[in-house]
């Protein structure tokens, strides 16, 4: 738990959110601001500012971050159509919270390069 993390507060139920899925090492929620008809933010519980501030005691998490995703992606309906996972890192990656976060978002064509 980092004090002054958004995320960090929204697990603590500090800050309401629209849970998706939660246990003991990963929470889900639906994103504030979707950028696509199904947008849902999936983190680690334990305070990471950002994926490259992982190590190798943090390789089981990832993972888990991976498969549940994927088992969310399920759960919505986007497996047949498709999804996009994403992992913005720092301020060219267009990080906006500093608690690492996979986006999960699917519903509608994605289109590539992103804009
Ligand atoms: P980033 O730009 O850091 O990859 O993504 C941060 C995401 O968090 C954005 O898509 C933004 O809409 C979402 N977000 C920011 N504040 C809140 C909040 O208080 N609640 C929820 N549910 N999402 C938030
Ligand atoms: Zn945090």
């Amino acid at each position: 738990m980092s004090d002054d993390c958004l995320f960090c507060k929204i697990i603590a139920g500090e800050i309401p959110s629209d849970k998706v899925y939660s246990d003991d090492d990963v929470y889900a929620f639906h994103d504030i601001n979707p950028a696509a008809p199904s947008h849902i933010l999936i983190i680690p519980k334990k305070h990471l500012a950002d994926v490259k501030s992982a190590d190798d005691s943090d390789q089981a998490l990832l993972g888990k971050l991976l498969l549940k995703a994927n088992e969310i992606a399920r759960d919505q309906g986007l497996e047949e159509a498709g999804y996009r996972y994403v992992i913005n890192t720092g301020r060219d990656g267009g990080q906006t919270v500093y608690h690492l976060h996979l986006h999960i978002m699917g519903g509608r064509g994605m289109g590539w390069p992103p804009g």
